[in-house]
């Protein structure tokens, strides 16, 4: 693969968008494809079950705070409802259905036992203490309680839930039912019933697909270049895996902070050894170019002329305003909801492939789905044994992803909804809800 020449230019904020006006459009498109009739995408544009509630928490200086939780099951025609948890002080009940509905779809596209769902606390866990933290982790546990449970809905990290947050999540369920009850929720450390091999598997998800595509288009990753844009769980661990798996090089990476270019290649080992000191992406280091501090680096990191561009932290960063600066030729969503449906549209016409985040970053809910199964017999597999089940799994969802695109000649995005909702659709239809 050969990335297409530019220079880096330009400094521009993205553009705010609702993330479930995104999810919205989105579907809207699919609906207008597959001729979707009135009642089903009633269903399918609303989620089917909310809760919004209040937590009071004793803080450490004797005061009490009111945090609001909530938790959205946007469509269980699939089965038991599945999605993390999220805590964060710009969290929206919005973001949580969109968030819930792209869980709908990966779930069904990875043919998982699984409806989707998704949580948040408006909270800063920054300002907390590990203490707090914790009665806050119980307390949202305690109003979900009825709510969830390893047959209904099941909880999981996602930004700002680490595992010790999902160990207490767990053991505050447990206390109430008088149980040990590990398949509530999945994302736990592996001494109370996790799973080995769920640290890397969105990333590792995420690169067989890569695989995957790279075969059918005849190209060889081991002469790309990467650009990668987040590096916390998802970013780092494909930084690791693209240079393992493939050999390719990674010459731009970037954090909240700010982004770093480097022609000859960033390599894992000297960037995941320099982690500990802070500021990594907003320094000159020699042999390496600062694109720039935070947006204005991360807009930069964006519009190189890479092969393969790997967004792996928030959502809407490429948008309207910059998707025609974009030069990669494939963009490998793993964050969730990285282009807007207008930036899609751009991308679609300058030939820009992507490979949709429900298809690219699904491996950490397979491998959340293991867990569960694990929980849910008592039985525990080796490393092994869950990589080799997960690459069967994502293997599976691309080629039909693949197959529908080339039947019908759909974006790789549109192929997965269709592959995706025609799932959920049947299931409605069986259950004689509609
Ligand atoms: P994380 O919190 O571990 O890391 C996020 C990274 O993004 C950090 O390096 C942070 O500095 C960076 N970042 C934040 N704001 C940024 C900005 N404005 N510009 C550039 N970088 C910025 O999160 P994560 O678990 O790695 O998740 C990353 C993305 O992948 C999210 O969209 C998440 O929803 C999605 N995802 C994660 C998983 C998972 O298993 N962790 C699964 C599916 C999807």
């Amino acid at each position: 693969m050969a990335g297409r020449t530019s220079t880096i230019k330009r400094d521009k904020t993205p553009k705010e968008e609702n993330p479930f006006d995104v999810a919205r459009k989105q579907l809207d498109e699919v609906a207008s494809l597959m001729e979707l009739e009135k009642p089903v995408y009633e269903l399918l544009k609303k989620p089917m079950k909310e809760l919004h509630f209040t937590i009071p928490v004793k803080m450490d200086s004797g005061t009490t705070e009111v945090f609001d939780g909530y938790r959205v099951q946007y469509n269980s025609a699939l089965g038991p409802t599945k999605g993390g948890i999220r805590f964060h002080p710009g969290e929206t009940v919005d973001t949580i259905r969109a968030l819930a509905a792209w869980m709908t779809w990966k779930c069904a596209l990875l043919d998982l036992p699984y409806g989707g769902a998704k949580g948040g606390v408006v909270c800063n866990p920054q300002d907390m203490s590990d203490a707090e933290l914790d009665r806050l982790s119980r307390g949202y546990i305690r109003e979900l309680s009825s709510f969830i449970g390893p047959n209904k809905d099941i909880p999981a990290p996602d930004v700002n839930t680490n595992q010790e947050i999902i160990a207490s999540m767990m053991d505050e369920f447990s206390k109430l039912k008088d149980y040990s009850c590990p398949g509530v929720i999945t994302g736990k450390p592996v001494s109370v019933g996790g799973s080995i091999g769920r640290d890397d598997a969105t990333a590792r998800g995420g690169m067989y697909v890569l695989r995957n595509f790279a075969q059918k288009a005849g190209s060889s990753l081991q002469d790309a270049t990467v650009a990668i844009q987040g590096y916390g769980n998802v970013g780092s661990h494909a930084h690791r895996l693209i240079e393992d798996m493939f050999g390719a090089k990674v010459v731009a990476l970037g954090d909240a902070e700010g982004a770093i270019y480097s022609g000859n290649g960033l390599s894992y080992e000297q960037i995941s050894g320099s982690m500990e000191n802070p500021g990594v992406f907003s320094k000159e280091v020699e042999g390496t170019e600062l694109l720039g501090y935070g947006n204005e680096g991360n807009e930069k990191l964006l519009e190189l002329p890479v092969d393969i561009l790997v967004p792996a932290a928030i959502e809407n960063v490429i948008t309207e305003e910059n998707a025609d600066e974009i030069e990669a030729d494939v963009i490998l969503e793993l964050a969730n909801g990285p282009i807007t449906p207008e930036a899609d549209h751009i991308l679609k016409d300058s030939g820009t492939l992507i490979i949709p985040d429900f298809l690219a970053n699904a491996g950490g809910v397979t491998v959340s789905y293991f867990e569960w199964v694990q929980n849910q017999t008592g039985y525990y597999w080796d490393v092994e044994t869950v990589h080799e089940r997960l690459d069967k799994k994502m293997t599976a969802a691309f080629n039909e992803v693949y197959e529908m695109s080339a039947d019908r000649d759909l974006t790789y995005r549109q192929a997965a909804y269709v592959v995706a909702v025609k799932r959920v659709v049947e299931a409605i239809k069986f259950r004689n809800w509609v």
